[in-house]
């Protein structure tokens, strides 16, 4: 498909393309919509295969944060940026404080964070020419790890889930497999043994399962045996596209509800699910507790005011599942319809007593 059509198509407002020799940056930063605010979204440094793959990926990733931050009642748009390069061998201070002087240029329409391929001490280089940077050390300011907030977010969207599923959200007794050890389910992992639910879990590091088994009494089992346990919930917690084709027909849960990004490997996996009466969370809605983080820190962070803004992931959720019911939807489409209606909505706030149509006009010199 031809750029521009890829960009109508889903009302995509910039692609900024980031060329520098010397610094040997090649960097493309998507602003999809702004309508709630400016646009947020991890910087991911990735060996592309092409420079279609790496457009086709930012297009993708900005346009999740739009609907991500849209149903987390968040006041912020969705964007994302990619460096093409190996981030193991082509990070540099010059790279990383060029990349923050593009973003400087936008003026705040865009603010980056960590992704996949960064880190926390890009972040401070970035910094250095920036301040529309968040997660850089919190030595300088920063909040710090996301993680913990992401994990009780997907703790309050479990129990969501276990209202509907179940008719309570107690987890007592329940059982839930857990997939993956890593810094956000670990946190889980907590959470759900103080709540007395019987843990089976699974990571490719040994030492991570070995964690959860000594500190919660958890189960294990082998990595491609988590689709076969008999469990209440499937959380997964550690891969993207596990409800795919090969995996689907092996799941004996009633609920889907984890932390990992981009669980369902196409849509028509949602549909799969529920047509098998599994009751999926989707994603992007759950795992927004790292995002009402990272948001927050732009205001002067607040850590209690982050866990009560994540705690309202479990309302979030049962939202979604009585318009998915209403509306005859999936739930990950549900979502989509709740962000799609708040944009729209505040588009139409914002459309009242318009400052820059005053400004057109030229009868206000200052908009702001
Ligand atoms: P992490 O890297 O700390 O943990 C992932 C864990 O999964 C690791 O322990 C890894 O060994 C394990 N793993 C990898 N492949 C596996 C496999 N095939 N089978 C079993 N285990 C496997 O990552 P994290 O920060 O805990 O994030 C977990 C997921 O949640 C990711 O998909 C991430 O994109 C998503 N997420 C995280 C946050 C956050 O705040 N950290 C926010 C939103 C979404």
């Amino acid at each position: 498909m031809k750029l521009f059509d890829r960009l109508q198509e889903s009302n995509y407002e910039q692609l900024v393309f980031c060329q520098d020799e010397v610094s040997g940056l090649k960097a493309i930063i998507c602003i999809h919509d702004t309508t709630l605010g400016p646009a947020l979204g991890g910087l991911r440094m990735w060996n592309y295969q092409s420079d279609e793959d790496a457009i086709e990926d930012v297009l993708r990733l900005a346009k999740g944060m739009t609907y991500k931050a849209a149903v987390a009642g968040l006041n912020l748009g969705g964007g994302k940026a990619v460096i093409i390069g190996d981030s193991r061998k082509d990070k540099s201070e010059a790279l990383f404080r060029m990349f923050g002087r593009y973003v400087e240029g936008l003026n705040g329409r865009y603010i980056t964070a960590e992704d996949v391929g960064t880190t926390e001490s890009d972040m401070e280089l970035i910094h250095l020419e920036t301040s529309y940077v968040t997660g850089y050390s919190s030595a300088s300011g920063s909040a710090g790890n996301p993680s913990p907030a992401t994990a009780y977010g997907v703790y309050q969207g479990i129990r969501a889930a276990a209202q509907e599923a179940f008719g309570s959200a107690s987890l007592e007794g329940k059982t839930i497999a857990v997939q993956g050890v890593g810094n956000v389910a670990f946190r889980l992992l907590g959470y759900l043994a103080k709540e007395g639910a019987n843990l089976i879990v699974t990571d490719i590091h040994e030492e991570q399962v070995a964690k959860a088994v000594v500190e919660y009494g958890a189960s294990s089992v082998a990595p491609d045996e988590i689709y076969d346990v008999d469990c209440d919930i499937y959380a997964p917690c550690a891969l993207g596209a596990v409800i795919n084709d090969k995996t689907i027909d092996r799941l004996k849960c009633k609920v889907v509800a984890g932390a990992a990004n981009n669980q369902l490997h196409q849509p028509r996996h949602g549909e799969l699910l529920q047509q098998k009466g599994i009751l999926y969370v989707p994603d992007y809605v759950i795992n927004a507790g790292g995002v009402i983080h990272v948001a927050d820190e732009l205001t002067g962070y607040n850590e209690d005011r982050v866990m009560q803004k994540v705690a309202n992931i479990y309302d979030t959720v049962l939202n979604i599942f009585d318009i998915a019911k209403r509306e005859g939807l999936t739930t990950h489409l549900a979502a989509n319809h709740l962000a799609e209606e708040r944009i729209a909505k505040m588009k139409h706030v914002r459309s009242r007593f318009n400052r820059n149509a005053r400004h057109a006009l030229n009868l206000e010199k200052n908009t702001r």
